[in-house]
């Protein structure tokens, strides 16, 4: 793992179920810059601690099916995201990961975005509990009704945040795009059928895909984010292709 957001002096650290955890302070500046659209500026704190709890039990889903393959890990929340990275045990003379074989890396790789999963699961049943009307608000939209009242209108609110960040966040993470997590599931499952080329079929998947929702993001969402984020995506695979390329 390449040892990018060195500790920092504003670093948050705490342990959560065994797993050490560390926020990197860019992590809080992205989280606010992802909020700063909210239609009530009050929203934003709150809308950062949706994004602070749902990464974090996306990463815990990484790290407990670590955890069952006998692997520690440790989880750093930070500019891009999350990230749960395998801790290296003393091996011989040096360090090693635990072995794992192809299909419990995909295994952990789900993990997250059905942890994710899991937890929107939970919103709803709660939505349900509090009497339904939240779910049925929330469905018909943000358009406040008259008849709804401030309290209610600010728990639609961040019922809808739940909602969104942890389903719709969980299928872009899906995506079989390098780095997110269905790119980690195509790589694994490319390498099982085939062991000399599936790694470079996988980042040839990753190349399209992510050059198509470039396209897709610019043409049908006018999302400039969007492009460049699956742009940036794209071309990182066609490198890291041109490198396996390379090595034959
Ligand atoms: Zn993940």
């Amino acid at each position: 793992m390449v040892p990018f957001a060195p500790p920092t002096r504003y670093d948050l650290n705490f342990n959560f179920l065994g797993f050490p955890v560390r926020v990197h302070p860019l992590f809080w500046v992205i989280a606010l810059l992802l909020g700063s659209g909210t239609r009530n500026l009050l929203m934003i704190p709150v809308w950062v601690v949706i994004v602070f709890i749902s990464i974090l039990v996306h990463e815990l889903g990484h790290a407990l099916a670590f955890r069952r393959y006998g692997q520690d890990s440790h989880i750093l929340l930070h500019f891009s995201g999350g990230l749960t990275i395998p801790q290296s045990v003393p091996f011989g003379g040096g360090y090693a990961s635990v072995g794992m074989t192809p299909n419990e890396h995909i295994l952990v790789s789900l993990a997250g975005p059905f942890a994710g999963f899991l937890l929107a699961g939970l919103t709803l049943a709660v939505g349900a509990a509090l009497g339904g009307d939240i779910i049925f608000t929330s469905i018909l939209g943000v358009v406040p009704f008259p008849v709804v009242v401030l309290p209610i209108s600010w728990l639609t609110d961040i019922f809808i945040s739940m909602l969104w960040v942890n389903i719709f966040w969980g299928f872009i993470n899906l995506l079989p795009v390098y780095p997110l997590d269905g790119g980690q599931v195509s790589r694994y499952f490319f390498i099982q059928r085939d062991p000399y080329s599936g790694l470079r079929t996988s980042l040839l998947i990753s190349v399209i895909t992510g050059g198509f929702l470039a396209v897709l993001g610019l043409v049908a969402f006018g999302s400039t984010y969007m492009a460049l984020m699956f742009g940036l995506l794209a071309f990182q695979s066609y490198q890291m292709m041109q490198g396996v390329n390379r090595m034959y």
